[in-house]
């Protein structure tokens, strides 16, 4: 029985995880659900869960839970920092769950990285902040990090043991391999009129073809964002080189990545989208439980097809592949720009276009910082915070 720390225990992700251990109740315990402020969802999830802890990281949300929940209802409500931190360090906890959406994660998981936990790891922002110095404490640590990501968990799947075994210091070359194909759907706008963009509103952005997730991540999918930030996952996690990793459109999103070898070998990981795959992966990792999740079925699939992305139509994609090339501090300040930007799009505040643009003005201006703690990563994401915003205001 393992028992689990589900982080963004309220959100996409986080809804996934727990149908995969309704499926598998034999294997998988919910110790504790960590939340931002939906109280009505952690109140369903508690009674029908019962966890021992529920954690609402905003404090009013976490006084309404305490008093919402039923009598029988044992779950302990928690609420600050030094709380959240003993449950995903605690030694009752096996695996924890790396769901919350955004910088807003890199705290708890980082904490759970560095208690040598076994990480699901779906808060790609955390290693796109910190990827050097999170893949070096889980080495020091002994953490097992198993990629969630659909991509990752692909490429993870079609890697041999010895890079399985060794993420974030793998040599993929020694092991015959000569690319990592990136595979991303290209988004609900990969069609789109590009004159069209300026006046794409929050709904159309939200409105992916193939996937159901959080409102960030579907805006971060239709500017290709969330392809730039997974690159950089991938360059953390299988230790490439920019030559090693190619990102290819396929808008069918069957395939969820590929792994090129020299021998002219592609090994792919195919399967219907739903994240309850890669996630079931991770959980039961090396073996394999039910997900819930309806087989593939080819004859229904019909056709492939596969393009090369358009930086012209994608500008944050090659921001983020140019800002993974410059290094750490570029790769910190365009989360934190980017962050800033998706959430004043989700406002109505900015055009669709304009989040390049206000990642662009903060990316330009990065300049050299040395990033030794998780403390100067922060302070890094604040500033760029500051200066995203201050970029909005001049926009608007
Ligand atoms: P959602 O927006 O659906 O859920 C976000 C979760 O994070 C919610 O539980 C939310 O709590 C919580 N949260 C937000 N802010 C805070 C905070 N300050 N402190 C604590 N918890 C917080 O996001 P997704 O599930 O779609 O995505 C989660 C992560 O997984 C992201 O990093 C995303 O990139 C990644 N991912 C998602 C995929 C998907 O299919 N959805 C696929 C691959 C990766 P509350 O409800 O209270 O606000």
């Amino acid at each position: 029985m393992q028992n689990m720390v589900i982080l963004g225990a309220t959100g996409s992700i986080g809804a996934s995880t727990l149908s995969v251990i309704a499926t598998n109740p034999d294997k998988f315990c919910v110790y504790a659900l960590v939340a931002n402020s939906s109280v009505e969802k952690m109140h369903a999830l508690c009674v029908t869960h019962q966890p021992v802890y529920a954690h609402m990281v905003n404090q009013q949300a976490a006084v309404k839970l305490k008093a919402s929940l039923p009598a029988w209802c044992k779950t302990i409500v928690t609420t600050s920092e030094q709380d959240l931190i003993g449950l995903v360090t605690s030694q009752e906890v096996h695996t924890v769950m790396a769901a919350i959406v955004g910088a807003a994660g890199l705290v708890s998981t980082f904490a759970a990285v560095k208690a040598g936990k076994r990480v699901l790891l779906a808060n790609k922002e955390a290693l796109v902040m910190s990827g050097e110095l999170f893949m070096h404490t889980a080495k020091t640590s002994g953490a097992t990090i198993l990629p969630v990501d659909s991509e990752h968990n692909a490429i993870f799947q079609c890697m041999p043991e010895a890079v399985q075994a060794n993420l974030g210091y793998c040599d993929i070359a020694a092991e015959g391999i000569s690319h990592i194909l990136l595979t991303g759907s290209g988004g609900p706008f990969l069609t789109a009129d590009l004159a069209s963009f300026p006046h794409m509103s929050p709904e159309q952005a939200c409105n992916h073809p193939n996937w159901s997730m959080g409102r960030k991540i579907s805006v971060d999918s239709a500017s290709m964002m969330n392809k730039g930030l997974e690159y950089i996952e991938a360059r953390w996690l299988f230790n490439t080189r920019p030559e090693q990793l190619k990102v290819v459109i396929h808008p069918q999103s069957v395939i969820h990545s590929m792994v090129q070898y020299k021998d002219g070998s592609v090994i792919a990981q195919m399967g219907n989208p739903d994240m309850r795959t890669p996630i079931a992966h991770c959980m039961s990792y090396p073996q394999r439980i039910s997900a819930g999740v309806e087989p593939l079925d080819f004859f229904k699939v019909g056709q492939l097809s596969f393009f090369e992305a358009d930086f012209n139509r994608f500008p944050c994609l090659k921001l983020a592949i140019d800002a993974c090339k410059q290094g750490q501090e570029s790769t910190t300040v365009l989360n934190a720009a980017n962050e800033i930007a998706v959430e004043a799009f989700l406002q109505g505040r900015i055009k669709f276009t304009d989040i390049a643009i206000i990642n662009e003005q903060c990316l330009v201006s990065v300049s050299p910082a040395s990033l030794n703690s998780i403390e100067d990563i922060i302070r890094l994401d604040g500033e760029a915070r500051t200066q995203a915003m201050l970029a909005i205001k001049t926009l608007a």
